[in-house]
């Protein structure tokens, strides 16, 4: 046992949604007011519908009642040929045991092929024309076939998917032919197998009706959803039509077909592999119905141009989409490789504005560490100065008093006095409280007593009391005189220079 509705349930949801998936989503501004069912089983040989509605007419109903419901139409109309009264009686009694009141009805439509086509159906049940390119729910219309509503019914009601189906199996070519209910992938041989195998000579097996129906090779093959008919045709059957003619443009087949479209046309463009222009003459508004090329006496395969052409322009719509989604997908790429790009150079540009504010910032505090230095040299320069001018002052002082010193001796020679060292020697020889205070105190200036005598002035010119030369004496034995700035000269020099060394550091 499988769970159909849990994540182990084989049949999911195909990625891309089936066509009664589409048919069944119309949308909220698409109204749907009639769902059309088509019973119309068209082709010659298959029976396949016709049973399933003589058989299982309860389910198709309650599949139509779900339908109903879910696209919100006000009524259903079932299509059924005149060929299949059985049928169409079931479908009544059905209708009548599920009470649904006049909201489904049973249709009945002459049997002309190929009435089964869902345009040409919806046309003869409702009289609406479907636009070309254009879908039923446009004109309010939804049309599904029996068989998909007796599996909608099957799947909502009693829980199961579709996993098997009805086929006919067919022909003057089969021993047996009959309809079977078989698995969906069963093998054709097998149900060929199961009808008694091959009869006489056979021509050709089809998958499908005589007129839309597609030839196979071999039984080989698997039942699809779709499979709905294995036809094994004898040669009396399918006679060998011969080589194909030329089209003589006899017109015979635009006249029976029932798309309307011009089927000479198509048969041209669709050789001449001009799928554009097939476009232009509406290709897929043909339902391959084969009516043209049964109908053409240049025994044209008309319908297998036509299925040529609808493949060519789906493939290359499929690469359109493909070199489409890549030219997107480029697109996309280049943008976001310019952003990244972008991003990457602003953030370059960000870092290199950083470190150039960094370097102001030290230049500018260099600059402010230089200036200070050059304060202080500035200031130790004006010290300098400033002791090179005391020192030159200092010397011209001492020059002055060198210069004064001879002056004075030469006056005590003319006023005819002795010497100042003779005199002061006879004073301090007279006096010894002048004699000790001289040795105690070189600088004071000893005056004779009472003598009134003009002496020279000026410790220059007396010998110091410490044992110090006169200058005269120092510059005759070559010495440097030693300078004794005046007593009251020297502290003003030095509170000048104190005060100029004091400015220079503030
Ligand atoms: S029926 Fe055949 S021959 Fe006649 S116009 Fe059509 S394609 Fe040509
Ligand atoms: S197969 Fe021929 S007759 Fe049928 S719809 Fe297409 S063009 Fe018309």
């Amino acid at each position: 046992m499988v769970r159909i509705d849990g994540p182990s349930c084989p049949h999911r949801w195909p990625s891309a949604p089936s066509r009664s998936a589409v048919a069944l989503n119309p949308g909220k501004d698409q109204p749907i007011e009639t769902l059309v069912i088509n019973g119309a089983e068209c082709e010659p040989y298959i029976t396949c519908d016709d049973l399933l509605m003589r058989e299982q007419a309860s389910d198709i109903i309650d599949g139509v009642r779900i339908m109903l419901h879910v696209i919100a139409a006000k009524k259903a109309v079932i299509g059924v040929e005149d060929n299949k009264p059985e049928a169409a009686q079931a479908l009544r009694a059905a209708i009548e045991s599920a009470a649904v009141g006049d909201r489904v009805e049973v249709a009945v439509i002459p049997t002309l092929y190929p009435s089964g086509g869902e345009k040409q159906l919806i046309r003869i049940l409702t009289g609406k024309e479907v636009p070309s390119h254009g879908i039923p729910a446009q004109v309010g219309i939804v049309c599904q076939n029996v068989g998909t509503t007796a599996a909608v019914a099957d799947a909502v009601l009693h829980g199961r998917p579709l996993i098997e189906r009805l086929v006919t199996v067919t022909g003057r070519a089969v021993a047996e032919p009959r309809n079977y209910r078989v698995p969906i992938g069963a093998l054709g041989e097998t149900l060929i197998a199961a009808s008694g195998g091959y009869r006489g000579e056979i021509a050709k097996l089809v998958s499908g009706g005589p007129m839309m129906g597609f030839r196979l090779e071999t039984d080989a093959v698997p039942i699809t959803k779709a499979t709905n008919c294995l036809l094994a045709l004898t040669t009396d059957e399918s006679p060998d039509p011969g080589p194909a003619l030329p089209c003589i443009r006899c017109g015979r087949c635009a006249e029976v077909c029932p798309a309307n479209l011009l089927p000479q046309q198509l048969y041209w463009h669709a050789r001449a592999k001009e799928l554009d222009k097939v476009q232009d003459f509406n290709l897929f508004d043909c339902i391959e119905c084969g009516c043209c090329a049964h109908v053409c006496p240049s025994h044209i395969p008309l319908v297998q141009y036509y299925r040529f052409a609808k493949t060519e322009s789906w493939a290359r719509e499929q690469e359109k989409r493909a070199a489409d989604h890549a030219r997107e997908r480029h697109a996309a790429r280049e943008a976001r490789l310019e952003r990244q790009e972008r991003e990457r150079k602003a953030k370059l540009r960000k870092k290199k504005e950083a470190v150039a504010g960094g370097a102001a910032a030290s230049a500018k505090a260099g600059k402010a560490g230089r200036s200070a230095q050059g304060a202080d040299a500035d200031k130790q320069a004006a010290i300098e100065a400033a002791r090179r001018r005391a020192a030159e002052k200092k010397a011209t002082v001492a020059k002055t008093e060198q210069a004064a010193q001879p002056q004075g001796s030469d006056t005590a020679a003319a006023s005819g006095l002795p010497p100042v060292d003779e005199r002061k020697g006879a004073v301090l020889a007279d006096d010894p409280a002048a004699s000790r205070a001289g040795s105690g105190a070189g600088q004071q200036r000893a005056e004779p007593q009472g003598a009134g005598q003009p002496v020279a002035e000026g410790s220059a010119a007396e010998p110091s009391a410490a044992g110090e030369k006169p200058a005269a004496e120092q510059a005759a034995v070559g010495e440097e005189p030693a300078v004794e700035r005046p007593a009251a000269e020297k502290p003003a020099a030095d509170r000048h220079l104190a005060r100029r060394e004091t400015a220079v550091q503030e």
